[in-house]
């Protein structure tokens, strides 16, 4: 007989979706699982993968977001203002206000 040591911390727990069982796997198995979606099987038989998105994907995702948020603004800046920034407006106004 062989002895298996495990590190205790590196065990994570996981519950199945259908069936509630308690399943403790490796924390890399766990992150690997995360990465690729593949499939795996609860003691009972039943399919479970993790079809969420890691965080950094989640946060590559709000980056672009908000990136073509950004271009999308300054597009309309553009179309509203051509050849004009928005501090060459607000400098016109001032002038204006000041009588000059
Ligand atoms: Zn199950």
């Amino acid at each position: 007989m062989t002895d298996i040591k495990v590190n205790i911390e590196d065990i994570r727990p996981v519950t199945c979706a259908t069936c509630d069982v308690l399943i403790w796997l490796p924390a890399t198995f766990i992150s690997k699982r995360k990465e690729d979606h593949k499939g795996f099987y609860c003691p009972n038989g039943h399919a479970m993968h993790f079809p969420l998105e890691t965080d950094a994907g989640y946060q590559t995702r709000m980056l672009r977001a908000s990136i073509q948020r950004e271009e999308t603004l300054r597009d309309q800046l553009k179309r509203n203002m051509p050849g004009k920034s928005v501090f060459d407006e607000l400098n016109a106004k001032l002038l204006a206000f000041l009588g000059k």
